[in-house]
C-alpha cells in the first residue's frame, strides 16, 4: 500500500509523531519539545489545557489539534458536529487522562497548548512592519455573519465564510482588528429533503455553554449591555466574546430581560423574519455594535463594514464624534467617512437592503434627533436622489456615502458596481466612480487538506506558511513528483467518496427507505471516474440546473463506458425561495431515474464541513452563474489549494484568474440581454468544454496510468492561483490600501481610489 492509500483506507489523517516536532510548519512556529514537568501530568491540568484549546477557535485551523479532539472519541466527535467543548463536557478529568494515557496524547496536548500560548504572545508579525499605525487604533470589522467552523452556526454561506476567513488571516498577520456580529442562537437552518426531494428547514437551538463564548466585559468590569432607543421603545442587547486566534469577535444578542418576547428572539435566526425584523437586527448590529465597542473602552481607528447590513454603525459613530468632540454634523460625517471602509458584495438588486420611510423613522428617529437632522435629510443619505420621496432607504447607498473607501470583491464586480452606482456621482465618468476592488481570497490553513499540507511541507521552503501570500513559494509545486501529487489527490478523492456514501445512506435511513436503498447508497460513486462537484446556494442566477438542460447529453456523459463522469451536488435554498427549492428537488430526484442512479447525487445540509470534504476531494469544481452576477465566489479558490481544477463561467474571481492553462472556462465571457439566450449558449458551452476538453484530458493516461497533462494543469492552477486568492493576500491588500490610510497612515492606492 502506498502512503496515500494507507491514509485513505484509515479514513483519517495519520497520527502526528509524538517525538516532539509536529509535522508541518503550521503557522511557522517550531517549538523545541520541552520535558514535561510534574504538575503538567495531573488530570486536572491536562483537562484544563484541552478546555483552553477548545475555547479559542485557533484549534479549528490546526489539523494536529483537531485530530487530538477527534481521537479522544471519534464517534462522539462526529455526532457532536466537531464541537470540542461539547465533547470535553462528556469527559471527567480522570477519564480524559485515562484516554490520553491509552493513546499517548500527553506530549501532543502539552505541545498544542504551548503553541497556542506562543501564538497569542507572538508580537513580531507582518503587521508590525507594514501596518504599525493601527497599533493603537484597531480596525473594527462588522459583518452580519461569520463562518468560522461548522460547530459555531452563525453563518449561512459565502459572505459569512469570507468574514471568518478575513478575521483568521487578520489574526495570522497580527493586524490589530476586532470583529462585531450577531449571536444567532438558532443560526441558519439545517436542510433535510423528504422522500419527494422537497427541502425542509430545521432550526436547532444552540447551547451557550457548548460554544466558545463568554460575556464581554465593559471598562467597569461588568458584562456589557447596550440600549438602543427607537420611537417604539428601547431595545437591549448583551454581548458575547469569542476568541478566534488573536482576534476577538463580539456578538450581540437580544435575548435579554427588558426586551419584549418578540424582541428577545430578534437575533435568533439568520435572515429570518420580515423587513421589520431585518431593520431591528441591523440596528442592533450597527448602532448596538458601536455602542458596545465604546462601552469596552475601545477607540477604533477604522470601521470596516462588510456588506450593507451594518452600515447604521456610521450614524452612531457620527453621533459619538459630535457628542465627544463637539463637531457639527457635517464635520463629524467627514471624519467618520475618512475612517470607514465599505465593501459591497453583490450586483443582485435583492441583495441590497431597503427600508421604507416609516421603518426608518421608527428605528432611527432618536438617532437623527441627536444628529440634529430632519427626517428628509436622513432619508436622503440612503437615496441615490436625496429628494426623491419615492425612493426607499438603501443600506448600500448609505455605505457608499458614509465611507471614503469603498470596494467591490473582484475586478469584474468592480466594473459592475461602478456602473450600478454611477448615478451617485453624476458628475463623474463611470471609470472614475470611486468604487475600487479587492478580490476575495480564502484562509489557506482552514481549507487546505492535511494530506496536501504534508506534500507542500516537503517541497516548499521551510517558512512557507508565513509567506503563503507570496508567489515564489508556490512555484515549487512544479518540482513535485507528478505521481505523488496524483496519489495524494486520489487519497483525498477517496475520503470524499466515503463521506458522501456515509451521508447518502444516512439520508436514506432517515427517510425510512428500504434496506436495499440504504445499501445502494453505501456503494455509489467510483473513485476512478471523473468527479465533478457543484455546491452553492440555490439562488436561480447560479443555474444549478444548467447541466440538466440536456438530459440525454448528460446521460451520454454519465454512462459512457470508457470515460464516464459523476456529479455531486449540495446546497441550500433560502426558506422562502420556492424556485430554488424546485431546483433542488429536480436534481435530488435524479437518483430515482435509472439513467442517473449512482452517478448524480445530492448531499444534504451544505455547510462548512460538507464544503471542506467537497473542495478537498473533487477532480473538477463546476461554477456556472449567469455572468456577471457572481461577485466573486470563493469555493473554487478552496479547490485550487487541494489540487482540484475549476471549470467555470468567466465570472467573479475566475474572470481574472483563468489564464488558459490553469483550469477550464465555460464560454468566453459573452452575455446576451435575453437571459434565455444566455442560458442556452452557456449550456452549450458547458457541454462543449466537458466533452472536448475536460473529459479527454482527464482520461488521457500514460503507461503508469497517470494523466500527465491533467497533473500539469493541477500544478499550473496551484502555482498561479493559490497565493493570489489567499485571504492573507486579501487582508494585506485591505491593510495597505484601506486600513493604514484610513487610520491616518501613508496612503497606498487601490484601483479607482
Ligand atoms: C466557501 C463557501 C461558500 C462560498 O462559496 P461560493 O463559491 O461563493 O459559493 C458558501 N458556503 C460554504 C459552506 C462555503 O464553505
Amino acid at each position: 500500500m502506498s502512503q496515500a492509500e494507507e491514509l485513505s483506507a484509515r479514513g483519517v489523517p495519520a497520527t502526528i509523531s509524538t517525538n516532539g516536532t509536529l509535522n508541518g510548519a503550521t503557522n511557522g512556529t517550531q517549538i523545541a519539545p520541552a520535558p514535561l514537568r510534574l504538575d503538567e501530568l495531573s488530570p486536572q491540568n491536562l483537562y484544563d489545557k484541552c478546555v483552553a484549546l477548545a475555547r479559542n477557535l485557533w484549534w479549528s485551523w490546526h489539523p494536529e489539534v483537531t485530530n487530538l479532539f477527534r481521537e479522544l472519541d471519534p464517534i462522539r466527535w462526529r455526532q457532536l458536529d466537531h464541537n470540542p467543548i461539547a465533547l470535553l463536557a462528556e469527559f471527567t478529568p480522570e477519564r480524559l487522562e485515562a484516554r490520553a494515557a491509552e493513546l499517548v496524547l500527553y506530549s501532543r496536548i502539552n505541545q498544542a497548548y504551548r503553541r497556542l500560548k506562543e501564538y497569542l504572545a507572538n508580537e513580531s508579525s507582518w503587521s508590525t512592519v507594514h501596518a504599525g499605525v493601527l497599533g493603537s487604533k484597531p480596525v473594527v470589522y462588522f459583518s452580519a455573519e461569520f463562518g468560522i467552523h461548522e460547530s459555531v452556526p452563525i453563518y449561512s454561506g459565502g459572505l459569512g465564510v469570507l468574514a471568518g476567513d478575513h478575521i483568521k488571516s487578520a489574526s495570522g498577520l497580527g493586524i490589530p482588528l476586532l470583529a462585531v456580529g450577531l449571536f444567532y442562537d438558532q443560526g441558519y437552518f439545517r436542510q433535510q429533503l423528504d422522500i419527494d426531494g422537497y427541502q425542509h428547514e430545521e432550526y436547532l437551538q444552540s447551547r451557550e455553554d457548548a460554544l466558545p463564548i463568554e460575556p464581554a466585559l465593559g471598562v467597569d468590569g461588568t458584562p456589557v449591555q447596550v440600549q438602543i432607543d427607537t420611537r417604539s421603545g428601547p431595545l437591549f442587547a448583551k454581548v458575547w466574546k469569542m476568541a478566534v486566534g488573536r482576534v476577538s469577535l463580539y456578538l450581540l444578542d437580544s435575548d435579554v430581560e427588558g426586551n419584549s418576547p418578540e424582541d428577545r428572539e430578534l437575533t435568533s435566526r439568520l435572515y429570518g423574519g420580515d423587513t421589520r425584523t431585518r431593520i431591528r437586527q441591523e440596528l442592533i448590529l450597527g448602532v448596538g455594535g458601536v455602542k458596545a465597542i465604546r462601552a469596552m473602552g475601545i477607540v477604533p481607528g477604522v470601521y470596516h463594514l462588510n456588506e450593507g447590513h451594518s452600515v447604521f454603525a456610521t450614524l452612531e459613530a457620527v453621533r459619538g464624534r459630535m457628542e465627544r468632540d463637539g463637531y457639527p454634523f457635517d464635520d463629524a460625517v467627514r471624519r467618520v467617512a475618512r475612517q470607514t471602509v465599505f465593501t459591497t458584495h453583490t450586483p443582485v438588486p435583492a441583495g441590497h437592503d431597503r427600508f421604507d420611510s416609516g421603518l426608518m423613522e421608527e428605528h432611527l428617529g432618536p438617532t437623527r434627533d441627536a444628529l440634529g437632522i430632519s427626517h428628509d435629510q436622513l432619508m436622503g443619505l440612503g437615496r441615490v436622489e436625496p429628494h426623491n420621496h419615492g425612493e426607499s432607504f438603501c443600506m448600500t447607498v448609505l455605505g457608499l456615502k458614509m465611507s471614503r473607501r469603498a470596494n467591490a470583491v473582484s475586478a469584474l464586480h468592480g466594473h459592475v458596481s461602478r456602473r450600478m452606482w454611477a448615478n451617485l456621482w453624476p458628475w463623474r465618468i463611470e471609470e472614475e466612480v470611486p468604487i475600487g476592488h479587492i478580490t476575495n481570497g480564502v484562509h489557506v490553513p482552514s481549507w487546505l487538506s492535511w494530506q496536501m499540507l504534508q506534500l507542500y511541507d516537503r517541497i516548499f521552503p521551510a517558512n512557507w506558511f508565513r509567506r503563503m501570500g507570496e508567489p515564489d513559494v508556490w512555484q515549487k509545486i512544479h518540482e513535485c513528483d507528478p505521481g505523488e501529487l496524483w496519489e495524494t489527490h486520489y487519497a483525498l478523492k477517496n475520503l470524499l467518496l466515503q463521506f458522501v456514501r456515509r451521508r447518502l445512506s444516512r439520508q436514506c435511513r432517515r427517510r425510512g427507505e428500504c434496506d436495499e436503498a440504504v445499501e445502494m447508497a453505501r456503494t455509489v460513486l467510483d473513485p476512478n471516474i471523473l468527479t465533478i462537484g457543484f455546491a452553492r446556494r440555490f439562488a436561480t442566477y447560479k443555474r444549478a440546473d444548467l447541466l440538466l438542460a440536456e438530459l440525454d447529453r448528460l446521460h451520454a456523459l454519465t454512462s459512457d463506458p470508457d470515460r464516464p463522469i459523476q456529479v455531486i451536488y449540495a446546497g441550500k435554498a433560502h426558506p422562502a425561495d420556492e424556485p430554488g427549492k424546485a431546483l433542488i428537488r429536480r436534481i435530488a430526484n435524479l437518483r430515482n431515474d435509472p439513467r442517473f442512479a449512482g452517478r448524480v447525487v445530492f448531499v444534504e445540509d451544505y455547510d462548512i464541513n460538507v464544503a471542506r470534504h467537497l473542495v478537498q476531494g473533487v477532480d473538477v469544481w463546476l461554477n456556472n452563474p449567469r455572468r456577471p452576477l457572481e461577485a466573486s465566489g470563493t469555493s473554487g479558490q478552496k479547490v485550487v489549494l487541494n489540487g482540484g481544477l475549476n471549470c467555470s463561467i468567466l465570472d467573479g474571481w475566475w474572470a481574472e484568474a483563468f489564464d488558459g492553462r490553469n483550469g477550464f472556462a465555460i464560454g468566453r465571457g459573452e452575455t446576451h440581454f435575453n437571459d434565455e439566450i444566455t442560458d442556452r449558449r452557456d449550456g452549450e458551452a458547458l457541454f462543449k468544454v466537458l466533452e472536448n476538453e475536460v473529459i479527454p484530458l482527464f482520461y488521457d493516461r500514460d503507461a503508469d496510468g497517470l494523466p500527465r497533462e491533467w497533473i500539469k494543469m493541477m500544478m499550473n492552477s496551484i502555482s498561479s492561483l493559490a497565493w493570489r486568492f489567499s485571504a492573507h493576500r486579501m487582508v494585506m491588500d485591505y491593510a495597505r490600501a484601506c486600513y493604514v490610510p484610513a487610520a491616518g497612515g501613508v496612503s497606498c492606492d487601490m484601483t479607482n481610489r
